[in-house]
């Protein structure tokens, strides 16, 4: 491991002028980063620990709800307000890692976690166009089980792997990030890059530029919301699919819908066909609501090894409607 050094700040213009020099990073939790520094992914010269800025809060007003980025997972999740009025973003999050990592990791943080996929991971070189560009990528005649389904590109195959990610993708929430040249403001659905031909850029955040915030709006409905997420064992394991739902209702039948899916592609993948087709239908005519779903499945390129993520994702889509 690289020797760094490493300072804290208390103010956020003082850590944005810190980011500005070269080979330097911010560091929160530190669950994610300590690992790329034992890893190798990443070797920055100097670290910024940002755990002291004033981005902690969680705010509730009649225009939605504004988390802070520093905001740790768990204390999200335990927030009344999310809890009763969000359910999908508190499940996403107590669905996510184990407690003693939620303790320690933040919002921010966890939206800016990198692919799980086992040759980025790995502890040898690998040809891995996302950790060394232009080297190839092994994984997409490797081993695809975990792969992509959705928006992937010859120069890479993998997924995201956030589950909060995918819960505020289907809640229209808001990325609020901050840099020298002000403030911007980032959809959560696009949030997230598909490789294409830059895989190595993983978000849509530039250099020096810190999230500061996440906002979720008011009118996205999310009482009635749920996030299922499907995966090997039932704690502490990262999805194979997921399906984050919010459905507004008169009586059973759906009036609106909004899903998006993890697991299948490097960002959340909003099912926006299916969302319009299940409007005027029964929550409980699962056939119904399972055709709707794999109607907006046309884009899927299931790659040999993860065909079964089809099935799973449109069984997973509806149960997640339904449980909502
Ligand atoms: C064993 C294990 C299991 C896990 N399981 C899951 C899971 O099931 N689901 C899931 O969603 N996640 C999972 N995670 C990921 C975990 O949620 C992330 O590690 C965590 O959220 C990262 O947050 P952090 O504050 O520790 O980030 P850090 O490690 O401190 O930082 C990660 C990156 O984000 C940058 N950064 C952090 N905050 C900001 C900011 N505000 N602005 C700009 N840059 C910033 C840092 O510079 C760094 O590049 C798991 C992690 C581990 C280690
Ligand atoms: S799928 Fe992406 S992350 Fe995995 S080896 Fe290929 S380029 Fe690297």
């Amino acid at each position: 491991m690289r020797t760094f050094s490493y300072h804290r700040v208390s103010d956020v213009d003082v850590a944005l002028a810190a980011l500005r020099q070269p080979e330097t990073q911010a560091i929160a939790g530190g669950t994610e980063l300590v690992n790329w520094l034992k890893e190798g992914i990443e070797a920055p010269a100097r670290l910024v620990d940002i755990t002291g800025l004033p981005l902690a809060g969680v705010e509730s007003t009649p225009d939605g709800l504004r988390i802070g980025a520093l905001a740790r997972m768990s204390d999200v999740a335990a927030h009344p307000v999310v809890r009763d009025r969000y359910p999908v973003l508190a499940q996403s999050l107590l669905r996510a890692a184990s407690a003693q990592l939620r303790n320690m990791a933040t919002i921010g943080g966890n939206l800016l976690q990198r692919t799980r996929c086992p040759y980025f991971r790995a502890d040898t070189a690998l040809p891995c166009n996302k950790r060394v560009p232009g080297s190839g990528c092994a994984a997409r005649h490797g081993d695809t089980s975990a792969q992509a389904i959705f928006g992937w590109s010859e120069h890479c195959v993998a997924t995201h792997p956030s589950d909060l990610a995918v819960a505020l993708a289907a809640l229209d929430a808001t990325i609020v990030v901050r840099g020298e040249a002000g403030e911007r403001r980032i959809p959560a659905t696009e949030f997230h890059r598909l490789p294409g031909d830059e895989p190595e850029r993983h978000t849509e955040l530039r250099a020096g530029e810190l999230i500061t915030a996440v906002e979720v709006p008011a009118e996205s409905g999310a009482e009635h919301s749920h996030y299922l997420k499907v995966r090997e064992r039932v704690s502490y394991e990262f999805a194979v699919v997921s399906a984050a739902a919010v459905v507004q209702l008169s009586g059973t039948t759906i009036t609106g819908a909004r899903l998006a899916l993890g697991g299948v592609a490097h960002r959340p993948w909003r099912l926006g066909g299916a969302e319009q087709a299940v409007v005027g239908l029964s929550v409980s005519d699962r056939p119904a609501l399972l055709a709707a779903v794999a109607a907006d499945f046309g884009d899927a390129r299931p790659l040999p090894g993860n065909e079964y993520k089809i099935t799973l994702a449109q069984r997973a889509a509806v149960r997640a409607l339904q449980a909502a």
